[in-house]
């Protein structure tokens, strides 16, 4: 390597450029590229990434940099050209994206490797120096004999419990030069303590082994193979396809990724993983967001240092600094908490395509509900497609019945929770002590609180949504920005003794069950009551062991949980997702029904499915209920091409807020004027028009939606366009490509 003269940085912050910077002879030798380093920048010092190493550079007043920190290269060029993709792509300034690929212990460099102290014998000590400490210092003594026999260095605290001796003691030892004290790195293992049993591969049915099979020669071609999208029905066993292709990856030497949606990131996941890979301890490395700074630090250094060949995390796991990365499995590739909805605003499925395409690998997405973009990117050639129609062991689907609410309301006169069917099936699987699975995705007892008098209703003064009311807690809580408010007894608009509860969440649902079943055993698993540390973790123990009856959640049991035991599901009301303003809700309540039902029925006995709606006729429903993916994603599809939706179009979704109403629109409307001159008639443009949820933690917000074809230019004619575009301060823009929030 030559040694750099000069190097190009990008600091850690938003100044929207690169600098250059000489490097003093002192400190060459270390500097390179993906080096992290500390420069003067203005009249302070800041940190930096080193992107580039110059022979010369033509800037002038060139300053030299600080320091070097951290050991070696944290970025690897790679990822340094995917961090330049992303830049580009996601319409963001680079130094955004390096704070999402590099976590804050590693970019800060804050925190070390933890310090233990180590001891041994600093020399032979004979019969005689023993007698005389012996009587001189009897404790000092002791503890010197314990540590005589020990044949190797042991931790100084854990000799010390065991001996019952203290520190003291310990270092009038060593002062007298009788033991030899050593600070040494120990790491701080989040899976400490936790054994893992050794498991070995399951024997593979057919589509399973075909399937692997792709995956197997994708790894053995040299040349860039195209993504493997495998799509498979829940229950169909993707996960040991992934077990197994991981493993034929290591045989050849290299590494491997695997994303999971946080959600699914459960004890059961890790030790499935760890199991299968337990001949090595520190093979598989997890990244989550409940790691501690610490362990985060080391579990990131276990990965670069190549100790760790297999990553299984969430989203930002895409960026672990793996070396000889074979495959990259996306699994639930659908699910939306791959998307980033803070700047960086990527999506890890979509990056890890990239990166596979950067670092020749095979990437694998896997889900029972491929996201219309990947289906569509498998029919037309682009990706592969493995399909799994089969359930492991010929385990039947779940039958799916519909219950059409509106019958149900003319019958019942009122509305209740629970239709008469949904009741008797849960009744029948008390009797034969099978379990049940209530979904509903709304949290809190009533979703909102009105005025019979004057229709008011409890609005949150921050955000133009409706207040929930949660009976444990006895408030009022906005879900959106957390604002919090005492119930009152009167309204307070009109003054009358009126205030009625309307809509119901989880916790009216937990209630209700409990009420007319007092002998069975209800836990509810959402936000409010999983507040505890290790609560889910209890709460799923003890309902795969059989002591809850009835479990009543949100999506956090929508997901890739497994239950033997569980015959039925009731979805309480299949609509919510269909009606909110956004192109995708027909392809989430589709991906939602499908997912939930496919938690029933994954033992011996098959599983019955209730789904309660208000349009039982809606596409969404009627497809979910045939189990017929493919028949969905026709005329899903249609009905996108036809609206220049995505996959057809990309689409980019600026939002421009500010707590001036008046402000926020009229910069809106002077973007969309200056866009308008930008853009060539190849895009679309929309209006500037208020958000749909248009009052956010006390910002109003307006929405401006682009869509086209050719996505990287139009990224770039966005951000030149806005580099242009003087804002009034408490004007906020956020760029949203790919978006998946539009509310
Ligand atoms: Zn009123
Ligand atoms: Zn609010």
């Amino acid at each position: 390597m030559m040694k750099p003269s000069y190097i190009r940085v990008v600091i850690d912050r938003a100044i929207h450029r690169q600098l250059d910077y000489s490097v003093p002879e002192t400190l060459a030798e270390r500097v390179d590229v993906g080096s992290r380093v500390r420069v003067p920048f203005r009249d302070k010092s800041a940190l930096a990434t080193v992107v580039a190493t110059l022979e010369q550079s033509n800037v002038g007043g060139i300053r030299p940099i600080e320091a070097i920190v951290g050991e070696g290269p944290v970025l690897s060029e790679p990822l340094l050209e995917l961090a330049k993709w992303m830049s580009a792509y996601y319409c963001c300034p680079i130094e955004t994206v390096m704070r999402s690929l590099l976590p804050q212990v590693i970019r800060k460099a804050e925190i070390g490797w933890k310090k233990q102290l180590f001891l041994q014998p600093a020399r032979k000590i004979d019969n005689e120096e023993f007698e005389n400490l012996r009587k001189r210092a009897p404790r000092q003594a002791e503890l010197l004999e314990a540590i005589v026999r020990l044949n190797s260095p042991i931790r100084a605290a854990e000799l010390l419990r065991k001996t019952s001796l203290d520190n003291q003691t310990l270092r009038a030892l060593a002062k007298r030069g009788l033991v030899e004290l050593r600070e040494e790195a120990v790491e701080r293992d989040p899976h400490a303590g936790e054994q893992f049993v050794a498991t070995s591969k399951l024997e593979l049915n057919a589509e399973q082994a075909a399937a692997l099979k792709q995956i197997a020669d994708a790894l053995a071609s040299p040349e860039n193979p195209r993504p493997i999208l495998v799509h498979g029905v829940t229950g169909s066993g993707k996960t040991e396809i992934y077990l197994q292709a991981i493993r034929a990856a290591l045989d050849r030497g290299r590494s491997a990724i695997v994303l999971v949606p946080e959600i699914s990131l459960t004890p059961q996941t890790v030790e499935r993983f760890k199991g299968r890979f337990a001949e090595a301890r520190d093979a598989v490395a997890v990244l989550h967001s409940h790691l501690s700074g610490g362990e985060r630090h080391d579990e990131w250094h276990k990965i670069h240092s190549g100790r760790a060949r297999i990553v299984i995390g969430a989203r930002s796991a895409v960026f672990a600094p793996l070396k000889n990365l074979a495959l990259i499995i996306v699994d639930e590739e659908h699910e939306t908490t791959y998307k980033q909805e803070e700047a960086p605003r990527y999506h890890a499925r979509d990056v890890a395509v990239v990166r596979a395409k950067i670092e020749k690998c095979t990437v694998v997405l896997g889900s029972a509900t491929p996201s219309l973009e990947s289906y569509h990117n498998a029919t037309t050639g682009k990706y592969e497609l493995a399909t799994l129609t089969q359930r492991v062991d010929e385990r039947q689907m779940p039958l799916m019945r519909i219950v059409d609410l509106r019958q149900v309301r003319r019958k019942e006169k009122t509305m209740s929770i629970l239709s008469e069917k949904l009741l008797q099936a849960i009744a029948d699987r008390l009797e034969k002590r099978e379990q049940t699975i209530l979904f509903l995705n709304r949290r809190g007892f009533s979703t909102s609180l009105l005025c019979s008098n004057c229709g008011e209703a409890r609005d949150c003064p921050n955000c133009s949504v409706a207040l929930t009311f949660h009976r444990h807690a006895a408030r009022l809580s906005c879900h959106l920005c957390g604002h919090t408010a005492a119930v009152p007894k009167k309204c307070p608009a009109c003054g009358q003794d009126a205030l009625i509860y309307a809509g119901f969440g989880t916790e009216k649902v937990e209630s209700t069950v409990a009420q007319i079943f007092p002998k069975a055993i209800v836990r509810r698993m959402d936000a409010d009551s999983m507040t505890r540390k290790d609560a889910y973790r209890e709460t799923l123990r003890n309902f795969r062991v059989g002591k809850i009856d009835i479990l009543v959640g949100t999506q956090m049991i929508a997901k890739g949980l497994h239950f033997p035991n569980v015959t039925l599901v009731g979805i309480i009301n299949a609509d919510l997702a269909l009606h909110l303003p956004d192109f995708r809700a027909g392809e989430r309540t589709f991906q939602l029904l499908t997912q939930v039902a496919g938690r029933a029925g994954r033992g011996e006995r098959t599983g019955e499915v209730f789904v309660q709606t208000y349009t039982p006729f809606s596409p969404s429903v009627q497809f979910a209920r045939q189990h017929d993916f493919a028949g969905y994603f026709q005329q899903e599809l249609e009905f996108r091409e036809r609206c220049d939706f995505p996959p057809f179009k990309h689409a980019i979704l600026i939002t421009v807020r500010s707590a001036h109403e008046g402000r926020a629109k009229l910069s809106a409307e002077t973007l969309v004027r200056r866009l308008k001159e930008a853009l060539g008639s190849e895009f679309i443009l929309g209006d500037a028009t208020p958000a749909p949820l248009q009052k956010l933690q006390g910002q109003f917000r307006f929405h401006i939606l682009l869509r086209g074809g050719a996505i990287m230019r139009l990224s770039r004619l966005v951000r030149e366009t806005l580099d242009k575009l003087p804002f009034p301060e408490d004007v906020a823009v956020a760029v949203d490509v790919d978006p998946y929030q539009l509310l």
